[in-house]
């Protein structure tokens, strides 16, 4: 336990959420919940321990084998997954997480719904769509979006709540808008046309967070500004 660790996050959390009811409160949508995921990568599990100590309630991991002692460890945090799936790390991940963000074929879905199933879980995921245009970001491209979300809403096991989104790493905040509106856009059409709800809008990191807030991001998946140790460089 560090406590000087936990002040430090304490603090940090606090700014942020005071940050968060200010731009929500600028944009007219002071009611809207956002969750706040602090992304734990960088850390271990002392550190994640600390983490909770400070408030955090909800966490993100984006590979099984660094998030493995984590989730094992600390069952009572709402674990988000938000990395690539390999299939083969499917079943881990359907047991401890409570949140998929990143789902991205049909296969994948598949896998997971089995598996929850299995565990008597019910999976909360998002389909996570390429934004930012990079053939090699992960994704499905904003044209296959629909069929994609028409193929996984008969699995059982997982219930599909939104859509999630990596903007380009550009400080062009144009460019970072333009990206968090095709994704909140896309959100509004697939309720539109498919009728189901998708209240959920995963979007917005340490650099971009508040301008995914300004465009109707429920939840942020934030880790460097959040978590790291002052004066531990990564
Ligand atoms: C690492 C990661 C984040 C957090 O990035 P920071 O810039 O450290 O806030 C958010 N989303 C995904 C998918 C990540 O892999």
């Amino acid at each position: 336990m560090d406590e000087r660790y936990q002040l430090q996050v304490r603090d940090r959390l606090a700014k942020m959420q005071l940050e968060i009811q200010q731009i929500l409160g600028a944009v007219g949508d002071p009611g809207r919940n956002v969750r706040l995921v602090a992304v734990t990568k960088y850390i271990g599990v002392d550190e994640v321990r600390d983490l909770e100590q400070a408030g955090i309630t909800d966490a993100g991991e984006n590979r099984w084998q660094v998030a493995r002692a984590k989730v094992v460890e600390l069952p009572q945090l709402h674990w988000h997954f938000i990395g690539p799936i390999q299939r083969n790390k499917a079943r881990h991940i359907a047991r401890h997480f409570k949140w998929v963000h990143s789902v991205d074929r049909w296969e994948l879905a598949e896998d997971l719904s089995k598996y929850a199933q299995e565990f008597g879980n019910t999976l909360n995921v998002m389909l996570q769509v390429n934004i930012s245009g990079e053939a090699q970001k992960s994704g499905v491209m904003p044209e296959d979006v629909a069929s994609l979300l028409t193929d996984c809403t008969e699995f059982r096991g997982i219930a599909i709540k939104g859509l999630m989104g990596i903007a380009t790493n550009t400080d062009n905040d144009d460019q970072l808008r333009q990206e968090f509106r095709l994704l909140r856009a896309l959100r509004d059409d697939l309720q539109n046309r498919i009728g189901v709800h998708l209240p959920e809008l995963s979007m917005g990191m340490s650099e971009d967070y508040p301008i995914a807030l300004e465009e109707g991001a429920t939840m942020i998946r934030i880790g460097r500004k959040l978590v790291l140790k002052e004066g531990l460089a990564l």
